[in-house]
């Protein structure tokens, strides 16, 4: 029985020891293929500062979206220790770079729809929302259908989120129509508005429009039934107007401040109702020209973070060299490197240029609001608005459209633009 024990014993021994070196092999094989898929876990990771809350961040980045977020004690490469946040959207730009959505300047091609899309991620707009003010009919269904195909074009990597159609239903009187103009100006007809929705393939995700107009109740109403989202713009409605507007589904006033006339009624004019009523959120220029620093600071108190949309109102002849323009009807232009377009014949407001990234710092200057604040309206609120629910958070499983920056006396510095996990944008490289 002991021989036999010790037999056993010596055999069972030797088979002990082939299974450890084996299990030892095979654990060793898990260990490496773990750290193989611990390096290929990822196609990229960047680090950098959280710009919520100022702590250092590693975010791995897959097929194109942000796979794993990981809180750092400490930045492996101090030189690492720039801001991380959302890439920036902006829901209304008539154009960049000389390209306007309505063919003011050149003639919109898909070409320029590409130049618009990269020269605004060289300004951090990874998302944006190109705007047709009121015009013929025909232009808008040209570029509308011109904007549906580049929206789908793999170069324009998905930052196009669909398109804001500011107008034709707006106020004909001076002062309130602003720009528009009222040859084109028109009260709300819904067959024509299907027909530019079927055009853009459903990708109409705003229009501004008068309240007070025949028709007006009706059609916002339609409006929220098929989803798109309605702004109160270019109008001289009532207090009670803009609220039964806001009942049927208004959400949003675009560019607050703007397109109103230099003279008003202290009562009855259209900015208390608006910025009383809680429901509605606001667009915002803040630019430093648009509308004053005091304007800025008393709609921030009044909205909050959470209700506010920055937005550029870009111009045409934004990211363009500074000078003289002539437009398509023949005036002269003044694009100023400060970042605004002027009709130098009575120094008066032609345009914004200056982009959201520029917008940041300033209104964190003007209000004292935090970095999170400001990207909060410059990125966060307008995909909230538009259900936009891929983007404008560092959250896992949203796009990896990320802006890498530093601020340096409230101006963002850019570093890089990344869309869809790739650099678009590196400072060191192109400037
Ligand atoms: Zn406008």
């Amino acid at each position: 029985m002991k021989k036999e024990k010790t037999f056993d014993g010596k055999k069972s021994d030797r088979m002990n020891q082939h299974f450890c070196k084996w299990y030892f092999v095979f654990i060793t094989l898990i260990l490496i293929s773990a750290s193989c898929n611990k390096t290929k876990e990822f196609d990229a990771e960047i680090e950098g500062i959280h710009y919520i809350n100022n702590t250092p961040i590693r975010i791995g980045i897959k097929d194109g979206k942000i796979a794993d977020i990981q809180k750092l004690k400490k930045l492996t490469n101090e030189d690492d220790a720039i801001f991380i946040a959302p890439g920036l959207i902006d829901n209304q730009v008539n154009g960049y770079k000389g390209y306007s959505f309505i063919d003011i300047g050149n003639e919109l091609t898909l070409e320029g729809i590409k130049t618009i899309t990269s020269g605004f991620w060289e300004v951090g707009i990874t998302t944006y929302i190109p705007t047709l003010v009121t015009s013929y009919h025909d232009i808008h269904l040209k570029n509308l259908k011109l904007l549906a195909t580049a929206k789908k074009d793999d170069e324009t990597r998905g930052s196009i989120a669909g398109f804001h159609l500011e107008g034709p239903y707006v106020s004909p009187e001076n002062g309130f129509r602003g720009a528009h103009l009222l040859m084109h100006v028109r009260k709300p007809n819904w067959d024509e508005f299907m027909e530019l929705y079927d055009a853009s393939e459903g990708n109409i995700l705003q229009t501004t429009l008068a309240p007070e107009i025949d028709g007006a109740f009706d059609f916002i109403s339609k409006c929220k039934e098929k989803g798109v989202v309605v702004a109160l713009g270019h109008h001289n409605a009532s207090s009670e107007q803009i609220n039964e507007a806001i009942n049927q589904g208004a959400v949003i006033a675009t560019h607050l401040g703007n397109a109103i006339p230099n003279y008003i009624h202290r009562w009855n004019n259209t900015l208390w109702p608006q910025l009383a009523d809680d429901r509605l959120n606001i667009g915002m220029i803040c630019d430093g020209f648009h509308i004053t620093p005091e304007q800025i600071k008393v709609f921030y108190k009044t909205k909050g973070s959470d209700k506010i949309i920055m937005t550029s109102d870009m111009s045409p002849y934004g990211g363009l060299t500074p000078g003289f323009y002539f437009n398509a009807i023949g005036d002269t232009l003044e694009l100023k490197a400060e970042g605004v377009v002027m009709y130098p014949a009575n120094e008066s407001l032609s345009g914004s240029a200056s982009p959201l990234s520029k917008m940041v710092g300033y209104v964190m200057k003007v209000t004292g609001c935090d970095l999170a604040d400001a990207i909060k309206m410059a990125s966060t609120n307008a995909a909230r608005i538009y259900g936009l629910d891929d983007r404008g958070e560092l959250k896992q499983g949203m796009r990896a459209d990320l802006i890498l920056f530093s601020l340096d006396d409230f101006t963002m510095n850019l570093k890089k633009t990344i869309v869809e996990g790739d650099v678009v944008f590196d400072s060191s490289i192109q400037n």
